[in-house]
């Protein structure tokens, strides 16, 4: 099967909190067991926090972190942590999977640009400012109403992972704080995890000046399956076909790629329920948009993404 980028799940905090390995989890939108039929592949793990840990977020996170790493050195012949665009390159060369590691929100940090570097450190090449509520960089998406953007620190935040070689992730942002990152961003930055608002009017979702804007910074969106946020009731593969035809004429062929949020969300997509069904999508699509706009879907864009950020 042919392979793919996907820049958001959730399947390393859902497994640490039950239990369960990474290896085989059927009841798990994703595990390792179906992510290796499509070998080459790139799949982002996110890191995180349910609100209950804001008083010790730090604390959680290592929990967290620690987990993934356990699960990938057990995962070893599987799938690899990569630090740097080449391990991407020698795990598809191996027809092996690549593992990125991102947080899903700045409470992470605790306010403290020291626990930036030590991220890095400890292999993250990825972060979501915010989740849905406000934080010590900025306002999230459930906020949009106060019109908060990037904090001073938020600013610093953004600066400094640019310069470390992190992705800036504005998924769960605020509008205001979308606008402050595209004005400050140098490099190209993502919406891991979002949809078009214009087909699915969620503030989870991008505005059509807000894709544009991406776009002409090179930036990528990744498509969210979440129904909620493909459109009102149950939703389909047709869903997510729509809504990349939308980004399509909003910004062209080489700004869109995946972001499933798998294990993140409590419902699906009809015939796109776990990650084997990846291929259907696939199929679907290529039938759609043809074969030369899907590999820049399946992979091509989010590889230009993280050949210049990290
Ligand atoms: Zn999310």
């Amino acid at each position: 099967m042919k392979s793919f980028i996907d820049a958001h799940c959730d399947t390393i905090v859902k497994l640490a909190n039950r239990g369960g390995e990474l290896a085989q989890a059927e009841d798990m939108h994703l595990d390792l067991k179906r992510l290796k039929a499509f070998p080459g592949s790139l799949q982002f793990f996110a890191i995180w926090l349910d609100p209950q840990y804001y008083a010790m977020p730090m604390r959680r996170t290592m929990k967290y972190i620690d987990f993934y790493h356990t699960q990938m050195e057990k995962n070893k012949d599987t799938i690899r942590h990569i630090l740097t665009f080449a391990d991407i390159l020698e795990n598809k060369r191996n027809q092996r999977l690549s593992s990125l590691l991102s947080l899903e929100g700045g409470e992470a940090l605790e306010g403290e640009i020291s626990a930036l570097h030590i991220y890095y450190r400890l292999g993250v090449r990825a972060m979501t400012l915010t989740w849905n509520h406000r934080n010590a960089l900025a306002d999230g998406a459930a906020e949009n109403a106060t019109g908060g953007g990037l904090t001073k620190f938020g600013k610093e935040v953004v600066s400094e992972m640019e310069a470390l070689g992190m992705v800036v992730d504005v998924s769960h942002l605020a509008d205001a704080g979308f606008w402050d990152v595209e004005k400050l961003a140098k490099k190209p930055f993502i919406s891991s995890h979002s949809n078009a608002r214009a087909i699915c009017p969620s503030q989870r979702n991008l505005t059509d000046d807000q894709l544009r804007a991406l776009a002409a910074k090179g930036g990528v969106v990744g498509l969210n399956f979440y129904p909620a946020f493909l459109r009102e009731g149950d939703a389909g593969i047709d869903d997510v076909l729509r809504h990349t035809d939308h980004m399509l004429k909003i910004m062209g062929e080489d700004y869109i790629g995946f972001g499933s949020d798998w294990d993140g969300i409590d419902t699906t997509p009809k015939n796109l329920s776990h990650v084997g069904d990846m291929s259907r999508l696939l199929e679907k699509m290529e039938q759609e948009f043809g074969g030369d706009v899907m590999e820049k879907i399946r992979e091509g864009n989010f590889l230009r993404v993280l050949q210049e950020c990290l």
